[in-house]
């Protein structure tokens, strides 16, 4: 077989295509960065062969000491990095660097796109920082061998729409990344340069990274230091490499816990959210270690699903390092550890939320919904997330907590209230809120999708229950208002109301439960709520749009009494011939349409509502 008869050719996936185009075409500041990804993932790589080497040892026999090694040939104009870790076989390269698009692909194109400030250091938060090499090389060779495996491959590309894969020599195990590289990348030929990179972003790689006979890295875990000999900055630095991130952390948590199993976390809370925040997967990021040794990245059973914002690792000494990972997983060990550290991050968080809360604030607008999922899932703590969650409110644009809600409740006011809908904005504005505006009565915003299913669980706080301001009557009569005066509005005469609701009934028929009057409305004339006991109005519209329910279940309809609308329509409702009245039937018609647009939705039949609209403008003009 010669050379050139098995040398393959293929194109990147379109994705992986746009995005070395823009990473490779683009001047970005930030460029030096695809040194800290190239040792991120020759680090990696050690991490993953140490791991497998646990059950497999003949795999590192005869070279047991993991490192990188860096090298810059000025003349050559080539930055080479190397690592003795798994090392990628044929089928390794196809899968891994071109074929395929990570999840993060899209991700972080859509990102780069957003707006020009957009930083393309991020890229390895979304798992394709290896095309980061493109920043300052015109080509990229990597000459690779997996351990075990006998065979050497070398890709080769120049980031411009495909790639190469053909057979190599190499005499060891592991990856060589070669970068050739471009002609206004030259300062990264620089030895100091290339020290100072290394210094900053790749101190905390666990593996000596060499540079000539000498380690530039600190080369050790920072995690089994103790806290009072580590800077904000080597946390922060820490940070950035374990969480591909170049945000400060919004939290640090580091501690040693002694006992039946003892562990040491280092855990940040990033200050802005993680693009995978709601994807599916809802996979955790916080790597597991046994012993310094790298177990997982996302341990199921490490922690719950709603803390998965959290960054950063979890050492134990306690669990078996020959256990495989799905054993893992159910170990009573590790769960031991889940409860423990739980337990003490939602503590930590209290506190915060205690003691700053304009900076709790901040987590809880980007990870709120996020841990809301727990009231759902984790019954054992509910009641503890539960007092750390907050809320917004018709009183302020402070977000409260449920208790603090609870002590500024109207004496009379027996429950708590709250209107659940997608859009923050429009649920501030709905009419059902304007009664309990009129009476100074405060109710709780919920625009998270979550709000719907953790209200299932939580059906009380204190002793008072949640109530949806959008379903079942609500009777403000036993509030007392803020001014004295209590103006009782001059309201339609009864017998015309019930006249007027009868007519209504009658016109809409099956599309309304039931007409009834309203003591929640001062400004609009209608509104639709959902019946005591019936599903809330906005779960439904939920549920519809995820295709889980088909159709609705038909609503009442509120009139506010007070209204000039319905005072006028009850008057012509006790006329004689208004069972006949053209101009009744189409206004009730119009009454339940407008209750919809108020809630967002479309009116029922939009050619009707045209004409019904017309017909009645026409009469009035
Ligand atoms: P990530 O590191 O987040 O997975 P990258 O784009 O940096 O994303 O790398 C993509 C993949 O390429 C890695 O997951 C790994 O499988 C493979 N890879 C990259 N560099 C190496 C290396 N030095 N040794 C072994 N595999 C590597
Ligand atoms: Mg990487």
């Amino acid at each position: 077989m010669s050379d050139t008869a098995s040398k393959e050719t293929f194109s990147f996936q379109t994705e992986v295509g746009r995005l070395l185009d823009i990473v490779a075409g683009s001047l970005y500041s930030n460029r030096e960065i695809f040194l800290r990804e190239l040792v991120s993932n020759a680090s990696d790589a050690c991490d993953k062969l140490r791991h497998r080497a646990l059950t497999e040892p003949t795999l590192v026999e005869g070279d047991q000491e993991f490192k990188i090694s860096l090298d810059v040939d000025a003349k050559a104009k080539t930055i080479t990095i190397s690592d003795n870790g798994i090392g990628l076989n044929h089928d390794d390269l196809l899968e891994t660097l071109g074929t395929i698009a990570k999840s993060g692909t899209g991700a972080f194109l859509e990102q780069l796109g957003k707006d020009d400030k957009s930083d393309v250091s991020l890229i390895g938060q979304f798992g394709v920082g290896f095309y980061s090499a493109f920043m300052v090389a015109d080509k990229v060779d990597v000459i690779t061998r997996k351990a075990g495996e006998k065979e050497a491959w070398l890709w080769s590309s120049d980031g411009k729409g495909q790639f190469s894969i053909e057979p190599a020599e190499r005499e060891e195990r592991g990856t060589t990344v070669v970068l050739h590289t471009k002609k206004d990348a030259k300062e990264f030929l620089e030895d100091a340069r290339i020290r100072h990179i290394i210094k900053t972003y790749s101190d905390h790689i666990a593996f000596p990274v060499m540079y000539g006979d000498e380690i530039l890295n600190a080369a050790s875990a920072i995690w089994t230091r103790a806290a009072k000999e580590i800077t904000e900055e080597q946390y922060t630095e820490f940070y950035h490499h374990i969480a591909h991130a170049y945000d400060q952390p919004w939290l640090t948590m580091h501690n040693r816990v002694e006992g039946l199993v003892s562990y040491t976390n280092l855990l940040f809370v990033p200050s802005t959210p993680p693009f995978d925040l709601y994807e599916p997967e809802r996979k955790g990021h916080v790597k597991l270690y046994v012993n310094r040794v790298f177990i997982t990245e996302d341990t199921k059973g490490l922690l719950p699903t709603y803390l998965r914002f959290l960054r950063g690792v979890v050492d134990s000494e306690d669990l078996s390092l020959n256990i495989s990972r799905e054993m893992l997983q159910t170990d009573p060990k590790l769960a031991k550890i889940r409860t423990g550290l739980t337990k003490k991050i939602i503590g930590e968080l209290k506190k915060k939320a205690t003691k700053s809360p304009e900076e709790y604030a901040v987590f809880w607008r980007n990870f709120g919904a996020v841990m809301k999922e727990g009231l759902v899932e984790d019954s054992d703590l509910r009641d503890r997330i539960l007092a750390i969650c907050r809320f917004a409110s018709t009183r302020d644009d402070q977000l409260t907590s449920l208790a603090d809600y609870v002590g500024r409740m109207k004496e009379g006011q027996e429950a708590i209230y709250y209107i659940a809908g997608e859009d923050a904005t429009k649920i501030a504005q709905s009419p059902h809120l304007e009664g309990f505006r009129a009476k100074g009565v405060e109710v709780l915003l919920l625009s998270d999708s979550v709000d719907e299913f953790w209200m299932q669980h939580v059906t009380e706080f204190e002793g008072k229950t949640l109530n949806s301001v959008t379903r079942g009557a609500a009777d403000l009569d036993g509030v007392k208002s803020d001014d004295a005066s209590d103006d009782k509005k001059d309201e339609t005469d009864e017998s015309a109301l019930d006249g007027l609701i009868a007519a209504i009934k009658l016109e809409l028929g099956e599309a309304v439960k039931d007409v009834r009057p309203s003591k929640r409305l001062t400004e609009s004339p209608v509104c639709l709520i959902a019946d005591d006991g019936d599903m809330d109005v906005n779960l439904q519209r939920l549920l519809q749009r995820h295709g889980q329910m088909h159709g609705g279940m038909p609503r009442v309809l509120e009139i506010n009494p007070g209204h000039a609308i319905i005072k006028k329509l009850a008057e012509r409702a006790e006329l004689e011939g208004a069972a006949s009245d053209e101009l009744l039937k189409d206004a009730s018609h119009l009454l339940l349409d407008q209750a919809r647009i108020a809630d967002g939705e479309a009116p029922s039949d939009p050619a009707e509502f045209g004409r019904r609209l017309s017909a009645v403008m026409t009469s009035a003009l």
